[in-house]
């Protein structure tokens, strides 16, 4: 049952118009506006959630970038290339700066 809300008159609840004063029962499109704010919620979500996808991808590709680029470590002591992130020589156990 709807309630007109000019008059106030009790309407079927498949009723779009007041069979009272005519007053438009505004169910139906605020249900449609309802459905089109949550849909816009949801879709100002996904971006966010994409954007968030999108940043965290290019921070690991960056740091993996870094990595490549990062020049290899090097004992002094006994002249063997290290791994760029060794913090000791894996020969002499020397500790690498
Ligand atoms: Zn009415
Ligand atoms: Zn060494």
């Amino acid at each position: 049952m709807d309630y007109c809300q000019k008059c106030g008159n009790k309407n079927d609840e498949d009723a779009k118009y007041c069979n009272k004063c005519g007053n438009y029962l505004n169910k139906p499109s605020s249900f449609e506006k309802n459905i089109e704010e949550a849909a816009e919620e949801l879709g100002r979500k996904a971006e966010e959630f994409g954007k968030r996808i999108e940043k965290r991808a290019k921070e690991l590709t960056q740091t993996d970038e870094e990595k490549a680029q990062s020049t290899p470590k090097h004992c002094s002591d006994c002249d063997v290339d290290l791994d760029y992130d060794a913090k000791f020589c894996l020969k002499c156990g020397k500790e690498i700066e």
